[in-house]
């Protein structure tokens, strides 16, 4: 662990903290990085400027993870919605609020969603992106779980949920691109940190 790790969380849990300076998980990477495959034990390094500043090790199962960071065990639950384009999305659900949530914060040693955590973002444009991932949510929840698919209505909240869903991929391909995490592969002998 570098130096000045004790520093992390420490402040007044009333402090606003910036979403961009916070250690944050993003469900999409740990996907696409095969974190989330049951049976996997892979660790994950956070870093700033280059240099490591924390790191995990993530157990996957079937419905949650596990993360060792230090002598604390963090539980991840997991629940996953279908893809317009097949498939499957998956998500964390909040461990503070229960919501659905691409990313989690850890602040204070718990992790949990922006809004629970208090954390700000340090342009306009996070605002903008929460309220279009509810969108997708609720859009979503209506398409995969519509009764009468041959009605009017349907049509148009899906041809909304098309529009949605496109800009949503959007964001999760540019969220990917704005988290500074590397992959440090899988480590099956690595039980545990200190
Ligand atoms: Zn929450």
């Amino acid at each position: 662990m570098a130096s000045g790790g004790a520093r992390w969380g420490a402040g007044r849990p009333a402090q606003r903290l910036k979403a961009e300076n916070a250690t944050s998980l993003d469900v999409n990477y740990l996907s696409r990085n095969g974190h989330l495959d049951e049976g996997n034990w892979k660790r994950l390094y956070w870093r700033q400027y280059g240099e490591v500043r924390m790191e995990g090790l993530i157990k996957a199962f079937d419905r949650h993870i596990t993360i060792d960071i230090g002598s604390t065990t963090h539980w991840l639950y997991l629940t996953r919605t279908p893809c317009h384009l097949g498939g499957y999305r998956r998500w964390f659900i909040c461990p503070k609020c229960q919501n659905r949530m691409a990313v989690l914060y850890l602040r204070n040693r718990c992790f949990g969603c922006r809004r629970c955590q208090k954390i700000s973002y340090q342009s306009q444009s996070g605002d903008a992106e929460d309220r279009m991932v509810w969108k997708y949510h609720t859009l979503s929840d209506k398409v995969f779980n519509w009764k009468f698919k041959k009605a009017a209505r349907f049509n148009r909240t899906y041809d909304k949920f098309l529009d949605v869903a496109d800009q949503f991929e959007d964001l999760v391909e540019r969220g990917l691109q704005r988290i500074a995490m590397a992959d440090g592969g899988y480590d099956a002998t690595a039980i545990g940190t200190t």
